[in-house]
C-alpha cells in the first residue's frame, strides 16, 4: 500500500484545453478518496493521470517515494477495479482471481495460495468453481476486487463503477465496496458525479469543478462547512436553499421577513450589500413541533405544496429573486446541472407536522447553520475555515463558481 500524492497537477490536452488546473490533493496511505464533480470537471482526467493512461502536463504524481509521472501503467503497480465486465466469462471465479498471476508466471502453490487468502477476505471461497455469469453484482465486484489483491497493487482505482445499475443494486454495491475498502485497509481513489456516493464512501472528498479542485474535505466538513456557493449546491440532498439576503445588525433580510442570526455571523458579512443566503431544507421547521429552548427564530409565509412522506414532509415556498441576482443564481444552476433557477424554498418538515397547502405557516429557522455567500465571487463568508478542511484560493475567474 502507499499514499498517492497529486502535486500540483496540470493536464492540457492537444487542442489546448485544460482539463485539470493546478490540482493538489494528497491521499493518505489506506485512506479512501473520493474525486466528485458533475460532467467535465476532470474526475476522471485526473484519474487516468494516477494510473498513467494519460500524460501530466505539469506538476508531480508522487505514489509512495516515487515521482511516478514518467512510469508505464504496468510499472506504478495500481488496480483499475472495473465491474463485471472486465471479468472472464467461460473462466471460473478462481481462475479469474488467478489471472494476473498466471500472467506473470506464478508456481501453481503462490497461485492457489493467495487466490484462497482472497477469496477468504471477500468471502468468496464457496463460489471459487463458479462462474461470473452466475453471481450476484456484489460477488462480481468481489471478484475483480479480488483480482486486484492478488497483485499486491498499492491502491485502488474505481471510476464510476456503479453508474449503470439500478438504485437499489447501486445501494448495496456501495456498501460492499465500503466493507471491503475497510476491511483491506488499501488506498483507493473512487469517481463518481454521485454526492451520495461521495457522502457515503469516501473518509475525504475532492470536490471539482472546470478543472479546479473546490474543497479537499471530509463528508461532514463540506455538509457544515462548505467553501463556497457550488459546494453548497453540490453537497447534501435535497440541495440547499439560496435566496437572496441582506444584514442589517444582527437581522438577516429575506424574501419571507426578517430573522435574527448570531453576532458573529452578522459581522462577518456587514457592509457586503446584497448576498445570497443558504439554508438547507432540514434547518428549518414547523415551528408547532420544535421543542421549547431551542434556539433561531420563526417567520410566516404561504405555503405553496406539501408533499407528506410519512416520516418527513417537504412543504414549497414560492419566492422572489431581484433581478441583480438572477444572473449568479442562474448561473449557479447551470453549474449544478439543475433545471433553471430554483425560486421557491423547499422545507423539511416532520412527519407530524399539520402544515398544509396554502396555509400561511410559522416556520422555524435554525439561525446558526444560515450560511451567507458573496454573490460576486461565491466564497461563503460565514465558513468556519478551522472546521472546513482545505479550500484552495481560487482567484482564476474561471474557477470562481457562479
Ligand atoms: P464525465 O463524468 O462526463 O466523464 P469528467 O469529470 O470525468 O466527466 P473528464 O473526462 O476528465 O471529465 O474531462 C474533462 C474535460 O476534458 C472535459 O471538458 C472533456 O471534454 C475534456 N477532454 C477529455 N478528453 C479530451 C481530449 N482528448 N482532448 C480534449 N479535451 C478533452
Amino acid at each position: 500500500m502507499a499514499a498517492i500524492d497529486m502535486r500540483n497537477i496540470v493536464k492540457e490536452y492537444g487542442d489546448g484545453f485544460k482539463a485539470v488546473n493546478d490540482v493538489s490533493i494528497d491521499v493518505a496511505d489506506g485512506e479512501f478518496m473520493i474525486l466528485v464533480g458533475p460532467s467535465g470537471c476532470g474526475k476522471s482526467t485526473l484519474l487516468r493521470m494516477v494510473v498513467g493512461l494519460e500524460d501530466i502536463t505539469s506538476g508531480d504524481m508522487v505514489i509512495g517515494e516515487r515521482t511516478v509521472n514518467d512510469l508505464a501503467p504496468r510499472d506504478r503497480n495500481l488496480a483499475m477495479v472495473f465491474q463485471n465486465y472486465a471479468l472472464y466469462p467461460h473462466l471460473s471465479v478462481f481462475e479469474n482471481i488467478a489471472f494476473p498471476l498466471r500472467l506473470a508466471g506464478a508456481s501453481n502453490e503462490e497461485v492457489d495460495r493467495k487466490v484462497r487468502e482472497a477469496s477468504a477476505t471477500l468471502e468468496l471461497d464457496e463460489h471459487l468453481d463458479r462462474k461470473p455469469g452466475n453471481l450476484s453484482g456484489g460477488q462480481r465486484q468481489r471478484v475483480a476486487m479480488g483480482r486486484a489483491i492478488v497483485r499486491d497493487a498499492d491502491a485502488f482505482l474505481f471510476d464510476e463503477p456503479l453508474s449503470n445499475l439500478d438504485a437499489k443494486l447501486r445501494g448495496q454495491m456501495r456498501t460492499e465496496i465500503s466493507r471491503m475498502q475497510k476491511r483491506l485497509g488499501i488506498t483507493t481513489i473512487y469517481v463518481t458525479h454521485d454526492q451520495t456516493e461521495a457522502m457515503t464512501l469516501g473518509d475525504r472528498v475532492a470536490v471539482l469543478k472546470r478543472g479546479f479542485l473546490q474543497q479537499l474535505a471530509t463528508p461532514r466538513e463540506l455538509y457544515e462547512n462548505p467553501g463556497n456557493l457550488f459546494v453548497a449546491g453540490f453537497i447534501g440532498s435535497p440541495p440547499m436553499n439560496f435566496m437572496p439576503a441582506t444584514v442589517e445588525g444582527t437581522s438577516l433580510k429575506l424574501p419571507f421577513g426578517t430573522v435574527e442570526i448570531p453576532a458573529a455571523k452578522a459581522e462577518k458579512a456587514a457592509g457586503k450589500g446584497l448576498l445570497i443566503a443558504g439554508v438547507r431544507p432540514e434547518h428549518f421547521e414547523d415551528a408547532s413541533v420544535v421543542r421549547g429552548g431551542t434556539s433561531g427564530d420563526t417567520f410566516r409565509a404561504e405555503v405553496d405544496v406539501v408533499e407528506w412522506l410519512g416520516n418527513e414532509a417537504y412543504a414549497y415556498i414560492p419566492f422572489e429573486v431581484e433581478a441583480e441576482l438572477r444572473a449568479e443564481l442562474d448561473q449557479l444552476e447551470r453549474d449544478l446541472e439543475g433545471e433553471g433557477t430554483r425560486t421557491q424554498l423547499v422545507v423539511s418538515l416532520d412527519g407530524a407536522s399539520q402544515i398544509k397547502e396554502g396555509d400561511e405557516a410559522e416556520i422555524w429557522i435554525d439561525a446558526e447553520r444560515i450560511h451567507l455567500f458573496d454573490p460576486s465571487t461565491g466564497e461563503n463568508l460565514t465558513v468556519d475555515r478551522e472546521k472546513a478542511g482545505r479550500i484552495p484560493d481560487l482567484k482564476d475567474t474561471e474557477a470562481a463558481p457562479a
